[in-house]
């Protein structure tokens, strides 16, 4: 039945859903552009066993191999690594990695101290539309700001999304030009005790922060409303982003006296915030873009920027299946994120037994899904070539 997982049928079901629904042709050639120009058999695969044995350093040097491997060792998690300079394997310590996909991971518990509706590995409808945000901003941030073409995004199987660059200039970037890019996507900073965690200054803003606050405005009256940021028992939290004394206390006084929903207390708190700016002129320069810090505080992408910033960190593959849920990470588009719901998304065990209700949807929206990854392999394939055409012509010059 769907919804309950376990983990001894998992270990019965996989061979059969690695031969049948796994794409195996087309996640080698996804492999194989984004290892170019080192061969296929220097990327690094890693399988998650039953019992958690973890075995590092596998390698493929054809679809043959994968289909064997997997079949093998039936592994509950697959992950995939980097593009080493030689064969990646376990005894090997002179080996070098030369490249590997820019990655992002978000995950709904780093924002386990805003959402309300769900916490730790629980994930809703409601709060999944943190994730749509995050999707829309470092999607359009990865095109319009660095020229990115080549961008996966994949369901992490429980609670939050991947997202894999293969353009040749992403996955070839040194480890300070990652830190670079993670640093410019991440405007959330401070750990756990820090309350204010977003300053924006006083100049004009980033037109890609605009461009993100025009995103975040999408969806910011409905995530109040879903998540009520404002409700009494989170005011104190709201409270301590006002760093000016005098506009807090007045917001203080008026926002606890009301009983109302969080929407209409944040349309109160607008009014407060106007008429204190029109009175001070002296104290607007502080406090200009409070209420964009306070959006961003609450919806901005809240980046795991290590996964990012490191050359080594594992990632799970797309179409893995998730061991504690059965879900499948299927790769969807990010124009459709707003449309995907938890429910649909396919399972191991949806997949393999059609006498289960969703069994017909869960295959529609897998087969939906491989063709997304299909169509991005695809046109990878293309501008690799193409890339490849152009290098030989500039070496032909010289
Ligand atoms: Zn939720």
């Amino acid at each position: 039945m769907i919804g309950e997982h376990n983990e001894n049928i998992l270990s019965d079901m996989l061979p059969t859903y690695y031969a049948r629904q796994f794409p195996q042709n087309i996640f080698c050639r996804w492999l194989a552009c984004g290892s170019s120009p080192q061969p296929l058999c220097n990327r690094e695969l890693s399988f998650t066993l039953a019992d958690d044995v973890y075995l590092r350093y596998l390698s493929i040097s054809h679809q043959k191999d994968l289909q064997t491997l997997l079949q093998k060792k039936c592994p509950h998690k697959l992950d995939v690594g980097a593009v080493y300079n030689t064969k990646p394997s376990v005894g090997r310590h002179d080996a070098v990695v030369i490249s590997r996909e820019l990655v992002f991971d978000i995950d709904l518990t780093d924002y386990d101290e805003i959402r309300t509706c769900c916490q730790e590995a629980r994930v809703c409808e409601k709060c999944w539309k943190f994730m749509v945000i995050a999707c829309e901003i470092i999607d359009k941030a990865l095109k319009d700001d660095f020229g990115f073409q080549s961008i996966l995004w994949v369901f992490s199987g429980r609670r939050g999304i991947h997202c894999w660059v293969s353009d040749y200039e992403a996955r070839t970037l040194d480890s300070p030009g990652r830190g670079a890019i993670a640093d410019y996507l991440c405007l959330i900073v401070g750990g756990e005790n820090q309350s204010k965690k977003v300053h924006l200054g006083n100049e004009n803003l980033h037109s890609s922060i605009r461009r993100a606050l025009n995103i975040i405005d999408k969806y910011f009256e409905q995530l109040l409303q879903d998540q009520e940021f404002l409700a009494t028992d989170k005011l104190n939290s709201f409270l301590k982003l006002i760093l000016d004394d005098a506009l807090k206390s007045q917001v203080e006084t008026t926002l606890k006296k009301m009983q109302e929903p969080s929407l209409n207390k944040w349309n109160t708190f607008i009014n407060i915030y106007e008429n204190y700016c029109r009175e001070n002129g002296n104290v607007i320069r502080k406090i200009k873009y409070l209420i964009e810090e306070i959006k961003i505080q609450y919806c901005y992408p809240r980046l795991d920027v290590n996964v990012t910033k490191g050359f080594n960190h594992l990632l799970k593959s797309p179409f893995s299946i998730h061991p504690k849920t059965g879900k499948v990470s299927v790769v969807f588009k990010s124009a459709n994120a707003k449309n995907l719901k938890i429910d649909e998304i396919p399972t191991i065990y949806s997949l393999l037994d059609d006498s289960v209700a969703e069994n017909n949807q869960h295959e529609t929206n897998m087969k939906a899904a491989v063709k997304i990854f299909q169509e991005l392999v695809f046109a990878l394939e293309k501008t690799e070539a193409m890339r490849k055409r152009s290098d030989a012509n500039t070496s032909l010059d010289f």
